[in-house]
């Protein structure tokens, strides 16, 4: 019908633009006021030997508790911090809040999202250093996941920020490895310390022999050169006796648990420890 009208196409999908615009500016005014109004929780999710199935870790993920909307995924709030700038101040209470409930964990590992905004601000190794200092969280049980997105500028200055952390004893994460086409070329300018193989790979394993061979690649690619390497998006037993079998070190994924609160957390590894003892 808008085709035969010839010009009128354009006025059909106008309204359409627009409202999404002002959902856009809407969510993004919320956006800023969220932290002040105690909208954003953190929620962590377990991270697991292959070996063992015991608990190793746990990845924090952010979640957005919108007054009218309900919950907002990170898939649709994370873009807009970033492209308003608002992930640097969320970035670092996410870091903060994170580091303080993990100090209680024992030994366990805390692995934190950092965006790759956050990552180019000159002020960000500080940032870190005050997260650790204030929460007591010792440097060495903080994991930060960037995405390979965050090397796409693969500056000097990104590079020196990167070299600084891991002096400080943090450990760094490569995440969603394999869905971007600069993480060999990342891995040779860098040392990392883990590669999270994306989700996507591990969601074919059972029907596809080229998802099991490029697995097995990059759990290769990992053991030549030293790094750990996990697994995301683990769903059933099936995938995790693969993984055992060719090596994997770390899994993650609903078959062990979806992001819960800390409490939820912490009463998991009570759990576990006391059924070790
Ligand atoms: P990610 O870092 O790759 O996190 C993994 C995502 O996969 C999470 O989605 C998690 O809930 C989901 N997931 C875990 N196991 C399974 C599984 O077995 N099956 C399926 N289908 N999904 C699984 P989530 O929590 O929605 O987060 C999405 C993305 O948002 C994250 O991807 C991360 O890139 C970003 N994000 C989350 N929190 C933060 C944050 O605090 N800061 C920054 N910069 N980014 C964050
Ligand atoms: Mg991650
Ligand atoms: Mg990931
Ligand atoms: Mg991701």
């Amino acid at each position: 019908q808008a085709k035969a009208e010839g010009g009128s196409c354009l006025r059909v999908f106008e309204p359409a633009m627009d409202e999404r615009l002002r959902t856009r500016r809407a969510l993004v005014a919320d956006l800023r006021n969220a932290m002040a109004r105690q909208e954003l929780t953190i929620l962590f999710q377990p991270q697991v030997s292959t070996a063992t199935r015991r608990i190793t870790g746990a990845e924090a993920l952010l979640r957005w508790h919108h007054p009218t909307r309900g919950l907002i995924s990170p898939e649709t709030f994370i873009p807009l911090a970033e492209q308003t700038g608002l992930i640097v101040p969320i970035g670092a209470w996410v870091l903060e809040q994170a580091c303080h409930v993990a100090r209680g964990w024992g030994d366990l590992h805390l692995a934190v999202n950092v965006s790759p905004l956050q990552v180019r601000q000159a002020s960000f190794v500080a940032t870190v250093e005050q997260a650790l200092a204030r929460s007591g969280l010792p440097p060495q049980r903080l994991e930060l996941e960037i995405t390979e997105a965050a090397m796409l500028a693969n500056s000097a200055e990104t590079l020196g920020i990167l070299s600084r952390l891991r002096s400080l004893g943090v450990r760094l994460a490569m995440d969603d490895f394999g869905t971007g086409y600069s993480s060999l070329a990342t891995l040779q300018r860098f040392r990392f310390d883990k590669i999270k193989v994306d989700r996507s790979f591990i969601r074919h394993l059972a029907r596809d022999a080229r998802a099991v061979a490029l697995l097995r690649a990059v759990i290769a690619l990992g053991s030549a050169l030293d790094v750990t390497t996990n697994a995301e998006g683990v769903e059933d037993e099936g995938q995790l006796s693969l993984l055992r079998a060719e090596g994997c070190d770390e899994a993650q994924g609903y078959l062990f648990g979806r992001p819960m609160s800390a409490a939820e957390f912490h009463a998991r590894v009570n759990r576990q420890d006391s059924r070790a003892a």
